[in-house]
């Protein structure tokens, strides 16, 4: 009997595994093998959900390594660490200690890491929604996909994540859009509140839990407003309008570091002066009722609230006077959410001292900010004429297409939104997915036929690699939401899969139906992390239904090449015909006609490949795309 110890290393500390040899399944020297097996019982949670054969995988005696709970495994830290500070934390928030999380805050300018407000593993997300009167754009589209990266990240992790996520329903350009359709405000706004939904619901990400809208929250609103007005934070100019004063706060430009004398009114442009204003940077609470709007009572006369008062006014009331993160679009910084902190800051008197030595909690700990979305290299804009809303994109491309390619940059870096890249994504999810589909099938017959020997070469190479992936993943993720990074990791357990699948060393290496199980796991944890269907979410939505395993990705992959033909401008038909009379060529020997056929598809985005049961066809990337467009 001998002890064996690994350490393996994640970030400045790491994870330290002791363990015996000697037992049958323990008794070669293989490093890697035994970190996996002895990982794997609390790795695959997600894995013994969704599929009965795996649960009878795991069950059998024979393969769960037999290990001494009492010696198994223990936290490690580096010396070189704050031991006394490590304890403290780990006493006041144990989930944030054991899964370090890692935000750029905006406030601060630095990456910091994630520790909610209260000592508790709830955590409380406010996210800016949209002004429900169009269609959303790619710009949308973005922020709402990082957040729920996010989101993900923060309940995977195991907090208890509140997401709440406003609906601004009353507001100019809705008034404006009503009046141009002869609509009422209530039915324009419906509609695209429904709109959203859709688009965000094919797009894969989560709703919120609390998706509060302006004007169901007016007393709320007016609430604060007069608390405002109370502590000499805000005014009334006597003709009905409500304002901030900018100058009642000292610490106002905090969040977006401006400096009082650089702004002025209604941000940074240059308007006339408004001397019913005290300063020029000073902001409407509340505007005055003016013809043909829809308006409410409220201590100054009839009116409407102004954009930047209700998400104070909402956060306060669905999440508190402090939360824990608040996220938007980095053009959000300024003016709205300096003035959101202005507001709540001054309303609750968080981050001020409160006369007996305490300070309460600040009204927002992390500020999580977005990058922009750039069309061709340029800002995207409506005057430009090279603004795309989510429907158009994804009338052309699958919508996971989109989110992938979302996914495929920092959250935080500008992004290049190309047709070239759509087509890019397109092609790298057909060959995830497909790969994916083609191993969850050959992983169903291998487990139905167990092999009881220790995995040797691309087998145990796989099973490395699954473990490694997986730490890498979560390194990525946890690291300030590294998209990019987490995705790319999936590279080599995607190659490696198609090898155990398709190559003749693959279908005979000794161990491959763990390898197979461990790689499927991986790649699906990840995709699930980042917010794509799996296997997994099938099997939960269709309960009951063994056969479900794989319709998702099937379902996917069609729709892949529906759309592929849908871009070319063919039907199946076409790709049929297009075939035979290829068949016939190649029968003939007249490979230049079989040539010219099989460009002009690949020019059009259609893959003919020839293998051993006839030709079969996939989608593939439109060279010229970015031209065409
Ligand atoms: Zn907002």
């Amino acid at each position: 009997m001998c002890l064996f110890r690994v350490y393996i290393p994640i970030r400045d500390e790491g994870l330290l595994y002791d363990f015996q040899q000697g037992t049958n399944h323990f008794d070669r020297t293989d490093k890697a093998d035994v970190i996996h097996r002895f990982i794997r019982p609390s790795s695959n949670t997600t894995d013994l959900k969704s599929s009965p054969k795996h649960r009878q995988r795991f069950q059998n005696p024979a393969r769960i390594a037999p290990i001494n709970p009492g010696t198994s495994t223990r936290r490690f830290t580096v010396p070189s660490a704050n031991a006394s500070a490590q304890s403290e934390s780990e006493t006041n928030n144990a989930l944030a200690e054991r899964h370090p999380l890692f935000l750029h805050n905006t406030q601060s300018r630095k990456k910091e890491r994630f520790v909610p407000q209260k000592d508790n593993n709830n955590v409380s997300m406010y996210v800016c929604g949209v002004t429900v009167y169009d269609y959303s754009h790619i710009g949308h589209a973005r922020v709402y996909v990082a957040f729920d990266v996010l989101y993900r990240q923060l309940v995977s992790l195991g907090y208890n994540v509140t997401y709440a996520r406003n609906f601004t329903d009353v507001d100019d350009k809705i008034i404006k859009r009503a009046n141009e359709n002869g609509e009422s405000c209530d039915a324009l706004v419906g509609r695209f509140i429904d709109a959203f939904h859709e688009d965000m619901d094919t797009l894969g990400c989560l709703r919120p839990d609390i998706e509060p809208k302006a004007t169901e929250h007016m007393d709320d609103i007016i609430s604060m407003t007069s608390r405002l007005i109370g502590k000499g934070n805000a005014y009334a100019t006597g003709d009905g309008d409500v304002y901030f004063h900018v100058e009642s706060l000292p610490s106002y430009g905090a969040l977006s570091g401006r400096k009082l004398e650089d702004n002025r009114a209604g941000g940074s442009d240059r308007v006339a002066i408004d001397d019913r204003k005290k300063h020029p940077g000073d902001f409407a609470l509340w505007k005055a009722a003016k013809p043909g709007e829809p308006t409410w009572d409220s201590p100054w006369g009839k009116g409407r609230p102004g954009w930047h008062i209700e998400c104070s006014a909402m956060i306060e009331k669905c999440l508190g006077s402090s939360i824990d993160i608040h996220g938007g679009g980095m053009d959000l910084t300024f003016p709205h959410h300096e003035n959101e902190l202005a507001q709540s800051t001054a309303a609750c008197g968080c981050d001020v001292d409160c006369g007996d030595g305490s300070t309460s909690d600040p009204f927002v700990k992390y500020w999580v900010h977005n990058g922009f979305v750039k069309v061709d290299s340029e800002k995207m804009s409506k005057s430009l004429g090279n603004f795309f809303t989510i429907r158009e994109v994804t009338d052309k491309y699958h919508p996971l297409a989109l989110r992938w390619m979302l996914l495929g940059t920092h959250y935080r870096a500008p992004i290049n939104y190309t047709q070239r890249a759509l087509e890019e994504s397109s092609d790298r999810l057909f060959y995830l997915y497909q790969t994916l589909l083609d191993a969850s099938e050959a992983r169903d017959l291998a487990l139905e036929n167990l092999s009881t020997k220790p995995p040797t070469g691309i087998a145990a190479e796989g099973i490395t690699l699954a473990f490694e992936t997986k730490l890498a993943v979560a390194n990525a993720l946890a690291d300030d939401l590294n998209t990019p990074l987490a995705t790319a990791s999936l590279s080599q357990p995607l190659k490696v899969l198609n090898d155990l699948v398709g190559t003749k060393k693959g279908k005979k290496a000794v161990g491959r139906d763990e390898a197979l199980s461990d790689l499927v796991s991986v790649v699906e944890d990840t995709l699930e992390k980042v917010g794509l269907p799996t296997t997994i979410m099938a099997t939960t939505q269709e309960q009951g239904s063994n056969n479900s395993d794989t319709s998702s990705l099937a379902d996917i992959l069609e729709s892949l090449r529906q759309l592929a033909l849908t871009r070319a401008g063919l039907t199946l038909s076409d790709i049929e015909v297009a075939t035979k009379k290829r068949e016939e060529a190649r029968a003939e020997k007249d490979f230049a006609t079989s040539d010219l056929i099989r460009d002009e598809l690949f020019k059009k985005g259609i893959a003919l490949m020839d293998g051993a049961e006839g030709s079969a066809w996939r989608p593939c990337p439109v060279e010229s795309a970015s031209e065409e467009e």
